[in-house]
């Protein structure tokens, strides 16, 4: 199997180069723009846009062969990925441009590229560091884009591309419960605790609103003080999220890679719009919104590829709120767990409940047949089985493997007879 990175490197680029670079980056956002409003607005084959608009496309915007291709390969990507996503195309801005191999090359003895720009093949030193040039040594790219930046700065990202053995299959399940008390909590104990994290994003909320309030008011130099250090801040706590979710989903990869396990964690697809939707104040709705879980997951989602480690997503629901011995649902307050059962009365920490229940779900989807999520509850002379209480997202559902006799009583749970009743896990 083939698996793609990207490594982002800088470009030391002098005021020359730097003016064709920009000319070169309009050109292909405006050739985009016309390829846009000038094919039919369905077409998405390359070939069939080649023959339709080549000739026209290197006449006009003076770009290259291959460049012109790539510009007409922008557009039917764009179009197939905002129709598979239904949202409406946006405009094509001077911003980047994708290179192939016919106009790219690395060169690795002096760490520079050579790139064909609108009139002449330029050669730039890459700005990088240990970590990008132990990335690139002995690799030979076949494909990169050349990317502009807000602050000004020349990036060229560069495609790797690895070779990786297929998904080992394993019975063992790291699960990890995703939260906003702990950022992650796994089923093996480990966990990152969200309170520094929380402490420091309340610390940039506060610094923001006060330097928003200073850049409105105040004298004509502090407001443009202000707007230059919120300027300064404002990629911060987003690079900070960034290097946090890194070191968290590398921690998890690199453990069930080492122990041959497969990571298991919540498939919160959507939790936000569900989430927002019940009445809650500004400063709760900041903390649950600003912490991206979908960056980990993407994280998660790389890493495990390169290191063929299988990823299951699994349902939210109750995972947090079901005791992980019994499998029911109990009083969760806060940081504190208790469970209902008069059998159990099992108390643990909520998050590291969670990740066992998902552990427990990742391994009944990793395991044909199932887990034998069941358990035995008695009161008094009857006994009865709780069943699966995943496996229709809310409560009690039925359990695929056996049919349990249809008398459920006023508690809810269903009724079995004793021969069929699992052990409890
Ligand atoms: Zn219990």
């Amino acid at each position: 199997m083939k698996a793609i990175t990207t490594v982002a490197c800088k470009l030391q680029v002098d005021k020359n180069i730097s003016a064709e670079i920009d000319e070169t980056l309009f050109m292909f956002a405006a050739a985009c723009e016309w390829v846009n409003a000038n094919t039919p607005k369905d077409l998405t084959n390359k070939t069939k846009m080649q023959k339709l608009v080549y000739n026209q496309v290197r006449e006009q915007f003076g770009l290259s062969a291959n460049l012109a291709i790539q510009a007409l390969r922008r557009v039917c990507s764009n179009r197939k990925t905002v129709k598979q996503k239904n949202r409406n195309l946006r405009k094509f801005s001077p911003t980047s441009a994708t290179y192939d191999a016919r106009i790219f090359s690395f060169r690795e003895s002096d760490w520079s590229i050579s790139i064909k720009l609108l009139k002449n093949r330029v050669k730039i030193p890459l700005h990088i560091g240990n970590y990008q040039r132990g990335i690139l040594k002995g690799q030979d790219p076949k494909a990169a884009t050349l990317v502009k930046r807000r602050n000004g700065d020349y990036y060229i990202h560069i495609n790797l591309e690895h070779d990786v053995p297929d998904r080992f299959t394993t019975k063992k399940v790291l699960g990890c419960d995703l939260g906003r008390v702990d950022i992650c909590h796994t089923s093996e104990g480990d966990k990152w605790d969200g309170q520094k994290l929380k402490a420091k994003r309340n610390h940039y909320a506060w610094l923001r609103l006060i330097l928003q309030k200073k850049a409105s008011s105040g004298t004509r130099s502090s407001r443009r003080r202000c707007r230059q250090l919120l300027q300064r801040l404002s990629g911060k706590e987003k690079r900070f999220q960034q290097h946090v979710n890194h070191v968290i989903s590398r921690r998890l990869v690199d453990k069930a890679a080492t122990n041959g396990q497969a990571i298991a964690i919540e498939d919160l697809t959507g939790i936000r719009e569900r989430t927002n939707q019940k009445p809650r104040s500004k400063t709760e709705r900041r903390h649950s919104n600003n912490w991206s879980f979908y960056m980990l997951r993407q994280f998660l989602t790389y890493k495990c590829v390169l290191k063929s480690v299988p990823l299951i997503l699994v349902n939210p629901a109750y995972t947090s709120v079901s005791c992980h011995k019994c499998l029911h649902i109990g009083n969760r307050n806060g940081k504190s767990f208790r469970c209902i059962n008069p059998e159990c009365l099992n108390r643990c920490d909520p998050d590291y409940q969670g990740a066992l229940n998902i552990a427990a779900l990742g391994r009944s989807i990793n395991t044909p047949g199932g887990s034998g999520l069941a358990c035995r509850v008695s009161f008094g002379v009857r006994e009865y089985i709780q069943l699966n209480l995943f496996a229709d997202g809310c409560g009690l559902g039925g359990f695929p493997h056996e049919q349990p006799v249809q008398d459920g009583d006023n508690l809810g749970l269903l009724k079995t007879s004793s021969s069929s009743i699992r052990p409890a896990v």
